[in-house]
C-alpha cells in the first residue's frame, strides 16, 4: 500500500496545495502504516523536486514533458504511475487542473472518486469528509472497497514544512503522443492582471457596502497603507467595478490567507464556501445580525466611510 501525492504548478510555481497535500497524505500513509510518495510531472522538475523534498515524504517521482500543465499528458503520467507504484491512496489538488485529469485517472484505474474532500480519517476503511452545496452540507464518503482517488481542497491541511530525505527519481514512462489531444499556446488571464489572490496572505475584501465605483478609491488607499491585496464579493464583480479574478466565493476563487478583511460584505453562504479557511476574520459591517459576524474572529459593527479612513491612518496612510 503506498498513498500517492501529485504536485500543482502554474508558470514556473509550486502552488501551496502541493504542500499542504503531503501533510494530508502523511496523516493518510501514518494511519495506513504506509510510504507516502509525491509526484511533480511538467516543468522544472528538478527544482520543483528540491522543493517537494519535506519532512516526512519517503519518495519523489519526476515526469519531464514540457512546461505547462497538459490533461492528456497529466491522465496518462499519473495512471501508470499509480499502476506501476500500486498505490492505493491517490491525493491530487481539487485544483483546475486536478479536477481536469483526476476524473480521467480514477475511470483508468476503475476507481472510486471524491472530489472536493477536506478531511480524510483512515481506521480500516478510509472515510472522505466533503462540503456540498455550497459548503451548506457535509457529507461523509464511506470508502468500503477497493484503491481510491481524491481531490483535495487547498487550505485544509498546513503545509508540510522541514527538510526531508526523500528519493528523487525520474519515473521511466514514455508518453503516448498519439493520445495527446491538446497543446498550451499560451496564457490569457480572464479579466486582465496578474494577481493570485488565492495566493494571498492578507486579503482586504469589499462588498456591495462600498456603494458606488468610484468609493473603490478608499479601499485600494487602505490596500495601499496595509500591503495588503485587493479582492471582493460577487456584486462588485458582477458590476465590472473589479475583475473576475479578485472574487471570492463559490463561483470565485477560494483563498486561505492568514487575515481576511471583509469590509460591506453581508456572510452570503456562497461567498463564506471561499473565505471560511482564512486563518484570521476581520468583518466591518453596519448590521450586526450580518452573517458574517457569525464566522468573524473580530468584528467592527460600524460604518465603513468612517472606518476604514480611521484603518488607512492607523497604518501610516492617508484616506483620499
Ligand atoms: P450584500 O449581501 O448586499 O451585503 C452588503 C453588506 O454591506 C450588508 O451586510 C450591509 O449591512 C453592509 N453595509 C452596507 N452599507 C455599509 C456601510 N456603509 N458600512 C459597512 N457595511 C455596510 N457571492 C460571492 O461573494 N462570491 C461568489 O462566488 C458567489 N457565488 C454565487 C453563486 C451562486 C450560484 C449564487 C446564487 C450566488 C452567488 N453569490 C456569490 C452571491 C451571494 O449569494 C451574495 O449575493 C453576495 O455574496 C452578496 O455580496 P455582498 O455581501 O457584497 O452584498
Amino acid at each position: 500500500m503506498t498513498v500517492l501525492t501529485i504536485a500543482d504548478h502554474r508558470r514556473g510555481d509550486l502552488r501551496d496545495v502541493s504542500f499542504e497535500l503531503l501533510t494530508a497524505g502523511r496523516e493518510l500513509a501514518d494511519a495506513v502504516g504506509t510510504d507516502l510518495h509525491a509526484a511533480v510531472i511538467s516543468g522544472n522538475v528538478e527544482e520543483f523536486a528540491d522543493d517537494l523534498n519535506r519532512e516526512g515524504v519517503d519518495q519523489i517521482h519526476t515526469v519531464e514533458y514540457g512546461e505547462e500543465f497538459n490533461h492528456d499528458v497529466y491522465a496518462q503520467a499519473v495512471t501508470a504511475l499509480t499502476e506501476d507504484l500500486g498505490a492505493e491512496f491517490l491525493l491530487v489538488p481539487n485544483s483546475v487542473n486536478g479536477l481536469d485529469y483526476a476524473p480521467a485517472v480514477a475511470t483508468r484505474l476503475g476507481r472510486s472518486y471524491a472530489s472536493d474532500a477536506v478531511g480524510l480519517d483512515y481506521d480500516g476503511t478510509l472515510e472522505v469528509t466533503r462540503e456540498m452545496y455550497g459548503s451548506k452540507v457535509e457529507t461523509t464518503v464511506e470508502v468500503t472497497e477497493g484503491p481510491f482517488v481524491a481531490s483535495v481542497r487547498s487550505g485544509e491541511w498546513p503545509a508540510a514544512e522541514g527538510v526531508g530525505d526523500a528519493d528523487v527519481s525520474a519515473f521511466d514512462f514514455d508518453v503516448d503522443e498519439d493520445a495527446v489531444g491538446s497543446t498550451v499556446k499560451g496564457f490569457e488571464e480572464v479579466g486582465g492582471g496578474d494577481v493570485d489572490i488565492s495566493e494571498a496572505n492578507f486579503l482586504v475584501s469589499i462588498g456591495r457596502g462600498i456603494e458606488e465605483e468610484e468609493n473603490l478609491e478608499l479601499v485600494e488607499a487602505l490596500v495601499e497603507a496595509t500591503g495588503a491585496t485587493l479582492s471582493s464579493s460577487r456584486p462588485i464583480v458582477d458590476n465590472g467595478w473589479l475583475p473576475k479574478n479578485r472574487q471570492v466565493g463559490q463561483s470565485g476563487k477560494q483563498v486561505t490567507p492568514d487575515v481576511y478583511l471583509a469590509i460591506g460584505i453581508s456572510g452570503a453562504v456562497q461567498h463564506v464556501a471561499g473565505m471560511k479557511g482564512a486563518d484570521t476574520i476581520i468583518a466591518v459591517n453596519t448590521d450586526p445580525n450580518a452573517p458574517i459576524f457569525d464566522i468573524a474572529d473580530y468584528g467592527v459593527v460600524g460604518d465603513l466611510f468612517d472606518v476604514v479612513p480611521a484603518l488607512i491612518e492607523e497604518f501610516g496612510g492617508e484616506p483620499p
